[in-house]
């Protein structure tokens, strides 16, 4: 496995496997790898000859506020668990490198973004779509895979390669799950004892609003009422949102019809977790 520092060498190594013709499969990280990352990485060594993982914790995305700072970094380690997981590249550009002095164009999808966690993070999504396409143009690669986990993001990254036509392919992989359920996350490093146990019940009360709607649920309110409730009942729990939507176009819906994604942002003392689910109701 290499380890790839800076965009010029990265360029030279893409053009070096087009000119031999194999495929480039890309997995965009923020390190700090978990099992989630690492199902991403298997998806992609069975679709492409060449897995590149990039590490970037991308400053543009992260609100002042939140915890760009802060943010996980351990890169021995995470060189390890790629390499173990059978990365060939880790792209592990500075910042420096991806945000020259002067840098100043940005993507911006109009659908998708403003509702869910474009409410609770302005600018966020521009900053995902920005780097991505950075990644995209850097690393060329023909498939690019993104976990259901951050569903809002990858059916917005989907779009864009879409609108922009971008020459790639975007897979999304199922959500991998840790103790009792709770998505895995480099957040979740931060969760006292405590908060770990009680984040439990976003996984517990997605699960219960599936089962409401297999027994034939369709007010959407009701459910959102049932979730909330079970999340308000432990004390390190703070509802940022539960919303339903069509996975279309990702608004609200009243009624529940159709593919719908139940998603929720709650926060446990200062860590914002987030998880979701998806339905089709005939
Ligand atoms: P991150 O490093 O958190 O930016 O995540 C990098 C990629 O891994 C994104 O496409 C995430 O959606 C994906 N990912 C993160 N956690 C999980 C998980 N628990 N299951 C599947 N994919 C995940």
């Amino acid at each position: 496995m290499k380890t790839i520092e800076n965009i010029s060498r990265m360029t030279t190594f893409v053009k070096m496997m087009k000119k031999e013709g194999r495929s480039i499969g890309l997995v965009p990280t923020m390190g700090c790898l978990h099992e989630g990352h690492m199902s991403l990485v298997r998806a992609a060594k069975k679709h492409t000859d060449v897995v590149v993982m990039s590490i970037f914790v991308n400053p543009i995305q992260f609100g002042p506020k939140e915890d760009f700072e802060k943010y996980p970094r351990d890169l021995k380690r995470d060189e390890e668990l790629a390499r173990d997981a059978g990365v060939d590249v880790i792209f592990y550009p500075s910042l420096k490198d991806m945000y020259p002095e002067g840098y100043a164009t940005y993507v911006t999808i109009e659908a998708l973004t403003k509702n869910l966690c474009g409410g609770s993070r302005p600018g966020h999504f521009s900053g995902v779509a920005t780097v991505v396409t950075k990644l995209f143009n850097i690393v060329k690669p023909n498939i690019a895979y993104f976990g259901q986990k951050d569903m809002q993001q990858a059916l917005m990254i989907k779009k864009m390669a879409a609108d922009l036509n971008m020459d790639l392919e975007v897979k999304i992989m199922p959500t991998v799950r840790g103790k009792g359920g709770l998505a895995m996350s480099s957040r979740n490093m931060y969760l006292s004892e405590t908060e770990s146990k009680d984040a439990v019940i976003l996984h517990q009360s997605l699960k219960q609003a599936e089962s409401l709607i297999k027994g034939q649920e369709r007010d959407a309110k009701k459910i959102i009422k049932t979730i909330e409730d079970m999340i308000k009942s432990k004390p390190t729990a703070k509802i940022d949102y539960v919303a339903i939507v069509d996975t279309k176009e990702l608004r609200d819906v009243k009624t529940i019809s159709g593919e719908i994604m139940i998603a929720l942002a709650v926060f446990f003392g200062n860590t914002r977790l987030i998880d979701n689910i998806t339905i089709a109701v005939k």
